[in-house]
């Protein structure tokens, strides 16, 4: 049986077919960038996508749907 794991931090973003977004800089991320993905931690209905720069550099992201801004 396939074992599930799931966290709830921050997982690394499968390859789609459409390129995800940062939601900080509203940059497309390119394949191999370790971008990260995770649902918004106010509201969880958002998928908040994070660029590598955005996130070491801490940039503030702001949820679409709730208008959560968070680190
Ligand atoms: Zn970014
Ligand atoms: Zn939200």
């Amino acid at each position: 049986m396939a074992s599930a794991r799931y966290s709830l931090a921050a997982t690394p973003i499968l390859e789609a077919a459409s390129p995800p977004v940062c939601s900080s800089c509203h940059r497309i991320i390119p394949p191999g960038e370790h971008g990260v993905a995770f649902p918004c931690p106010n509201c969880g209905k958002v998928i908040i996508i994070r660029c590598r720069k955005c996130r070491q550099l801490s940039v503030p992201y702001k949820c679409p749907n709730c208008g959560f801004v968070g680190p």
